[in-house]
């Protein structure tokens, strides 16, 4: 009797066995999270901000690091090592412990920011430096966010290394949060003139097209606030739909947003959690194209409540803007969207609450050359792409057919067509 030995790569048999570096790297991650909540209490860790920086974000980030970086020698790719059956990856009490602790962090920034005076002392050298004035909890959130992306970037960099639209839409989402959401608000507060993102356009931030807020800029003297306006109008109705055309809702979803950065990122190790079923996809066109005819609305009825002299909504036109900003911007985008991370995916937001992925969504479906085409006759029918489609598209369904994938929901994000063993899908502009 003859007897084959299959020899398994050292990855996969050591998978439940952290090495030594991961061990310090996690456990440097875990006290600076602890240091930063300690700093909460006040007490004498925040009497010194830059000794209090390096404690948090600085420690934060070499732990994150050591964990990380030797990823680098590692075979590139999603591998199914032990993803499907751990604790954190596929909803275990570690992923309910990590979505309760995000949307903790989500409930106290928006409804109990008392409770982070102290903490933002621990950016307050960085906003100094930056900004020219002290931190505040949205600069405290701003910092934590940008290190997430940035570090959970180089992840991502080290895992599809093998794949050039990887390495290109990661560095670029990872340089959109950096640059646009991150140091030019900074720089334009410091320049004293109006804090704006450039890469967010209505209906994401339906204030930027607001009566008052367009009427703020364009009678401004300061050139910078004429072209935010200019900028603002131009995007909204010129870029997207033009740029949508000739990519598909990918140019903005999985290259410059900020949310999709988060989800690209920091969300990877959890996009097989995504609902796959009918019921969440008919769910989710109704909630998320729910929210489309909500701000339309909304606008419209701003608008017009401006060119009759406030008559139409009187006081409340202001409390009606900010039940979006509230219900929608808040509770949805963040502590539902990136709290249930662990559990639901990461893609939560775009998926069920984002205006902007709605309207992204309708033109890419309808009017874009965008679409990932099929060579069913390959198939083998083992089911990767769909399993590790965040936005939890049957992808399989339409291979199998030989169907080319023209979904409104699908952000190009192209991991379905990286992880097909057999080379059958491909992200395609015809
Ligand atoms: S279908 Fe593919 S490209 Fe589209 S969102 Fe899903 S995994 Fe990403
Ligand atoms: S990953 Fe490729 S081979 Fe597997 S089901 Fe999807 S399209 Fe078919």
């Amino acid at each position: 009797m003859t007897t084959i030995n299959i020899m398994l790569p050292k990855e996969i048999t050591d998978r439940h066995q952290l090495p030594m570096h991961e061990r310090i790297g996690y456990g440097m991650v875990a006290l600076a999270a602890f240091l930063l909540l300690l700093g909460a209490f006040g007490g004498p860790l925040t009497a010194s901000p830059v000794l209090y920086c390096l404690l948090t974000i600085g420690l934060s980030t070499i732990g994150g690091l050591m964990v990380i970086l030797p990823r680098f020698r590692q075979l590139p790719g999603i591998k199914n090592n032990g993803v499907m059956t751990s604790g954190l990856t596929r909803r275990g009490l570690l992923a309910w412990m990590l979505g309760v602790a995000f949307t903790a962090f989500y409930v106290i920034l928006y409804w109990y920011p008392e409770y982070l005076g102290s903490m933002t002392a621990s950016v307050d050298p960085i906003s100094w430096t930056l900004r020219g004035a002290p931190a505040d909890r949205w600069f405290l959130y701003g910092t934590l966010y940008t290190v997430a992306v940035l570090i959970m970037g180089i992840r991502m960099l080290a895992k599809y290394r093998h794949s050039p639209y990887h390495l290109v839409r990661t560095a670029s989402v990872m340089l959109s949060q950096l640059a646009l959401a991150f140091v030019l608000p900074a720089i334009l507060v410091r320049l004293h003139s109006h804090e704006f993102y450039f890469h967010y356009f209505w209906p994401l931030k339906p204030d930027y097209l607001f009566p008052s807020s367009l009427q703020a800029l364009f009678a401004s003297d300061d050139k910078l606030i004429v072209f935010m306006g200019f900028w603002t109008v131009m995007m909204s109705f010129i870029a997207v739909p033009v740029l949508t055309y000739f990519f598909g809702k990918r140019w903005y979803c999985s290259w410059v947003c900020g949310c999709g950065a988060l989800a690209e990122t920091m969300g990877d190790p959890f996009r097989q959690n995504s609902d796959k079923s009918l019921k969440a996809w008919k769910a989710e066109r109704w909630i998320v194209h729910g929210v489309l005819v909500f701000i339309v609305l909304t606008t419209a009825l701003i608008w017009l409540n401006s060119w009759y002299g406030g008559e139409i909504l009187g006081s409340w036109s202001a409390s009606w803007a900010k039940a979006y900003g509230f219900y929608i911007g808040s509770l949805f985008s963040g502590v539902i969207g990136v709290g249930f991370y662990p559990i639901m995916g990461s893609r939560v937001w775009c998926r069920f609450g984002c205006p902007q992925a709605a309207i992204l969504g309708l033109l890419q479906k309808w009017f874009s050359r965008f679409r990932i085409t099929t060579n069913g006759g390959q198939c083998i029918s083992c089911g990767n792409c769909s399993t590790y489609c965040e936005m939890g598209i049957d992808v399989r369904s339409y291979a199998q057919r030989g169907v080319d994938i023209k979904r409104a929901s699908c952000v190009g994000c192209g991991v379905c067509a990286s992880v097909c063993p057999r080379g059958v899908l491909k992200l395609e502009n015809q």
